[in-house]
Formats: structure tokens, sequence, C-alpha cells
């Protein structure tokens, strides 16, 4: 019997951890395949004329064996993994994908949903004329309308683009595993912390480099090197080696590769009828059109850039003041700015840990919810779960309501993956009326208890759990109709603005003083203490603002662009970046050479989008503190936003929470960059 292909019979119809085992996931798969291709057969089979229940309703309902599937397999593979499942997840992806692939290419699918398209939408409700517009946007964004020998060019772009992809990110690796710094006199370690020490002392012993100490491009090595090292002269070296990787004369420079990147996704989106790769991209994200996305960072710009400058004045004092250099380079500024900041502050981990012990924060973290939504968490012990350090539980609304399952994963083990994120075991929507509810789950890595002390969490863990737990809102409030539309499934700038906001709340005192006391005293967090915490979390924000905004143009100038105008990398880049450049530029660096996020992950045209979320979020957030921080008028508005989930355009739903769009001079304000003076 594989417990996936039956009815859950498990409280709340959860996933039925302790009956599945390994050997279900391929078949499972197998026969859900079959049926979701049944499924879709049926829909193009039909003889009825398409309509958008025939068609777009039942393509959205098909598949859902294959998610049910999916997300317990996936899932399992980030949160408790070992070597069986990876052996699995080479199967199981190419299955899926090919399973996707075929959907997408079905001619006669997509003749019906362009039908239903082309057809008179007006009886639609605005939910349905999103699930229509996303789903023929979809089949048109891969090609579908194309004539054949135009699919043929596609398919060949893409072939020759994920493959430069990979190289690109395969020149990067290599330019950054090739260099080491070499340390043999220990009086040139001086300033550097005793871990990164060791940890040098044993990647040299690695190395077969005994009694010495090795530096390397990898972030744990770098940059606490150049955040602390007293050595000016190394710092520099290290400097130029980091920004002049994939941009020497070698085997492994990739300027000629990301032009043709470039130049690629420039002629695809054309192929697609687009102006250029940011306007494809942005067709499906909030800021909707690139002269949108120049604008805001200009604005962005124009009010940070006065604060940038004065933040670099003020090191460079502080730097001569301390028997520094009177100019700051590019390989001084985390080494001054890291001494500033201890001397203006005093303000580290082992201060604050006490305050935050693991227990309390998640019941912070609940009370939150509580007191803005009327939500409540009641642990569960009868729901199954993968791992017994797992805490399964049930929300329930304010009427006493079942509202979803919530499951926290908190503490690092073998075969779960670094970092924090949330997911879901089932998504919130409505069948025949009925309203299937969530079953959403966070997973971290946070400092385990001993047998003598709790988990203290640092405070950057503290807004980790903070940061997740708003998504798990996203999640557990949703009230769409459709999965596809229904909580995290928005638009990709839009969808860290319900995780981002809730981090604010961990600044205010009194929300703090809801749930951090001394784990021994019981003593309060110091109201002093939590005003330089909120100081020290802004500190060099206009330097980092002017520094986001100029990758973020960078990343525009390659892709809102013809590229193929673009003769010298290096040159063209100087000239991009010459607004946003606060420290002289370092001859023979090059940031396009090495800017993965854009030439090899996912990024490309999107680099924006982390000031968006920003603004988005210190804006939403000013509302609360104009209003109070639990103000029940503002959190009913804000809840709006976050139930609706995709259902509504995001641009539409945030003027309807904020009754405007979004200030891009809200994110400096809140970092205290901006006063009403300077403003006017
Ligand atoms: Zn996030």
């Amino acid at each position: 019997m594989n417990p996936f292909l039956q009815a859950y019979n498990t409280v709340f119809e959860t996933a039925p951890f302790e009956e599945i085992k390994e050997e279900h996931f391929l078949p499972a798969l197998k026969e859900a395949i079959a049926l979701g291709k049944k499924e879709v057969e049926d829909i193009t089979s039909n003889q009825a004329e398409p309509t958008f229940e025939n068609t777009i309703e039942a393509l959205e309902a098909s598949g859902e064996m294959v998610t049910r599937v999916a997300e317990v397999f996936y899932n399992l593979n980030s949160a408790e993994t070992n070597d069986e499942i990876q052996k699995i997840a080479r199967d199981f992806s190419p299955q899926l994908t090919e399973y996707g692939n075929d959907i997408m290419l079905n001619a006669a699918l997509f003749e019906r949903v362009k039908a239903v398209y082309e057809d008179d939408q007006s009886a639609l409700n605005e939910e349905q004329k999103m699930l229509l517009q996303k789903t023929y946007r979809g089949f048109m964004r891969n090609g579908a309308n194309l004539s054949d020998e135009d699919k043929d060019k596609l398919r060949a772009i893409d072939n020759e683009l994920s493959g430069l992809s990979l190289h690109f990110g395969e020149n990067v690796l290599a330019e950054t595993n090739d260099f080491e710094l070499v340390i043999d006199n220990e009086a040139d370690l001086e300033g550097l912390p005793e871990g990164i020490i060791e940890a040098a002392a044993e990647t040299a012993a690695e190395k077969g480099k005994e009694g010495k100490w090795v530096f390397t491009l990898q972030y744990p090595s770098y940059i606490p090197f150049v955040t602390y090292s007293q050595k000016r002269e190394l710092r520099e070296k290290m400097t130029k080696a980091f920004g002049s990787r994939a941009n020497k004369v070698n085997d492994y420079n990739n300027t000629e590769i990301l032009k043709r990147i470039a130049t690629l996704r420039y002629q695809r989106a054309q192929l697609l009828g687009f102006e250029n790769h940011a306007e494809y991209t942005l067709q499906e994200r909030m800021a909707e059109h690139p002269d949108k996305v120049k604008t805001f960072l200009n604005d962005i710009l124009e009010a940070g850039k006065p604060a940038g400058i004065k933040e670099v004045e003020e090191l460079t004092a502080y730097a001569k003041k301390n028997g520094g250099p009177s100019e700051i380079k590019k390989w001084d500024f985390s080494f001054y700015s890291e001494k500033l900041k201890q001397e203006k502050f005093q303000i580290d981990d082992d201060m604050l840990k006490p305050y935050f012990k693991l227990e309390d924060v998640i019941d912070g973290s609940f009370k939150v919810a509580e007191l803005l939504y009327g939500i409540t968490f009641h642990e569960r012990k009868d729901i199954q779960k993968y791992h017994k350090d797992v805490i399964t539980y049930e929300v329930k609304d304010a009427q006493d309501n079942h509202l979803a399952v919530f499951y926290a994963d908190f503490f690092p083990r073998e075969g779960k993956r670094n970092g924090a994120w949330m997911t879901s075991y089932r998504s919130q929507k409505k069948v025949a009326g009925v309203d299937i509810r969530p079953h959403i789950s966070i997973v971290c890595n946070f400092t385990k208890p001993t047998k003598t002390k709790p988990s203290l969490l640092t405070f950057q863990e503290v807004t980790t759990l903070f940061h997740e737990f708003g998504h798990a809102l996203h999640g557990i409030m949703a009230s769409g109709t459709y999965a596809s539309l229904s909580g995290t499934n928005v638009f990709w700038d839009f969808v860290e603005l319900p995780s981002q906001v809730m981090e604010n709340w961990c600044y205010e005192k009194e929300c703090l003083d809801l749930f951090a006391r001394h784990y021994e005293t019981g003593e309060k967090i110091p109201a002093e203490m939590v005003e330089r915490l909120k100081a020290s979390a802004s500190f060099m924000e206009g330097y980092a603002t002017v520094r986001q905004v100029g990758l973020a143009t960078l990343d525009m100038a390659w892709h809102a662009t013809n590229p193929e105008n673009v003769k010298d990398v290096n040159a063209y880049e100087n000239e991009v970046l010459k607004e946003t450049e606060l420290l002289p530029r370092v001859e023979g660096s090059n940031t396009s050479t090495a800017f993965s996020h854009i030439f090899q992950g996912g990024y490309s045209a999107g680099y924006y989008s982390y000031k968006w979320a920003e603004v988005l979020d210190a804006d939403a957030f000013e509302y609360f503190l104009e209003e109070g921080i639990f103000n029940e008028n503002v959190a009913t508005r804000f809840k709006k936003l976050i139930s609706a989930g995709g259902t509504v355009h995001p641009a539409k739903l945030y003027r309807e929470f904020r009754g405007r769009d979004a200030d891009p001079k809200a994110l400096l304000r809140r970092a205290g960059l901006l006063t009403e003076n300077a403003e006017a």
C-alpha cells in the first residue's frame, strides 16, 4: 500500500510521515504523473467549446497528486535528506521536469487556453482573470505562440544559455579557488579573531602547508580577513584578488561569456515580442516595467547618496584620527567601519543572547500574530512528523475555527541544508465551496540547547525567526480559490514584504517586552540596549544603499538595453557605475565578471528587488508606527493584503493597504538618514 495514493487518514489530513518510506516516492510519482496526463487529455479531448471552467480551472485542478508527492519529497530532501533520497532525486526531478514540459508544449492545450483568453472575459471575476492571465502568459512566455522555426530558435538559445551560465559559474569558482594568501609570519595575523586564525591553520594543513596559515577568497575566510586584519597591504592584496576574479587574461575570463549571455537573453526577449530581457522579466513582477525600476533606483540614489558621502567622510576622519590613511580605499572600508561600529554602539551577540531564549522568542512571535490578527497557536502531539525535533501546532482564527497546521523545525542536524526557509505541505484552496486549509512549515538552523544552557538566539537568529514566521503567516492566512494564486504564490518582488515587515517588530521595545526576558534573572531587555541595537542596525546604511543601487543599476544596464553594442566590458561598467561609486575604483577590478546572481543564478533584471522589498517593508511598517505597532485598523488592512495572496496585482493590493504607493524614502527615514529639512 503506497500511502501517497490513498486518502490521508490522519489528523487534518496531514502527511502520514510515519507510513511514508523511501521506496514509495518513485512509484507514487509514476502513478501521479499518469493520472495528471490523463487529466490534461480529458481537457484537450473535450468536444465542448473551451470555457474558463472546462479549460483553465480544469488545468489548475490537474496534477494534484503530483503536487502531493513532490511537496513531501522536496521538503524532505531539504530538511531530512540522506543518500537514498538524494539518489531518488536524480530520477525524480527529470520526470517532474518532463511532465511540466509536456504540458507547456502541448499545442492542443494551448489552443484552448488561447481561445478562452481571446474570448469575452467580462463574466469572470478578478481572481479568475488573474488565473487566466497567468496561465496564458505561462504558455506565451515559453514560446507556445511561435512558428515552428522560431520555436527551434528559442530552444537553441535556451540550450546555449544554460551551457554559458554553467561555464560562467565554473570560471568564478575556479578563480575563487585559485587564489590563496599564505602567511608564515605570525605577526601578519594581527587583528584577526582566534577562530579565523584556527580555520586558516586548518586550511593550510589541508593544503600540505603545515605550520602556516592560508586565507582564501571563500566568504568565511575573505570577509573576516578584510574586516579585521591590521595589515593594510594584505587587505589590499585580498581585495584586489577578489575584485578581479574572472577578469584577468587567462582561460577563466568571463567578459566574452557574459556579453554572449546578455546578447542571447536580448534576442530571446525580442523573439517573444519584448523590447529587451528586463521588459520580459518584469512583465511578471510588481515593478512591471524597466522604466519604473530605473525611476525607483534614481529616487533612492538621490535620497541616499548624501548620507553615503557623509558616512565615508566620517569614516575617513575616524581612520585619520587612528593613524590610518587619509583616503579610504576599498580595502579599508570594512576594517574601519567595524572598528567605528564597535566604538559607537558597544553591542554584541553575547550581551543580547541571554534575553532571547528560543522558547520565549517562539512565544513572542505567536503573541505578535495574536495581537495583530487574532490567531492563536496550539501545540498538538497527534500530528505525524518527519523528525522528533519538529513541533506541530494547530492554528485557529479569532473565532476559534481551524485555520492551518504549522510545523516548526529549529535545530541543525545532518541531513538538513543550511539556512532558514518557509515551505508548505499543502496549499490553501477552495474546492466546490469547501475551504481546504494549508499545512505550513518553517525550517531553521538555530543554536541548540546544551545540558546546562537553553537555546539562546543571536539577534540575527531572532529576526530570522520573525522573517520566516512572516512567510508562514502569508501561507496560514491565505484565502484564495486557486492554489497557484494562494499564499506566497505572488510576484517575486512582492513575496518578501510579509516576511521582512515582521522583522521590524524585533526592534520595538513595546514588542520586545512581550517576550525578551533574561533567561536567568527574568529582567526585561533594557531600553537603552534596544536603542543601541536599532542604531547599530542602520550603521553605514547610506553607503550600503548606494552600493546596492549600483549593483541593481549594473544589472539593468546589461538587461534593459541591447548589449550587442557593448565593446569593452570594463569601460562599460565604469561608465554605468560612475554615479554609485563612493570609493575610488580599483584598477583591474570588475563586478560583472563575477556577478553570479545575474549571470549564473536567477536574479537577472531582478537585483533591484532587494531594495524594492525593503522599501515596501519600511513603508508598510511606517504605517504601523504612525498608528501604533499593534493598531487594529492597520493590522486588519495588512491582513487583507496577506490573505489575498496572488489573486490581485500587488501594486493594487499595496495601494489598497496604504492608500498610496510605497514611498522610496521610507527606507532612509527608518535608518534615520533623512530629517524633515533634508527632505524638503
Ligand atoms: Zn524570505
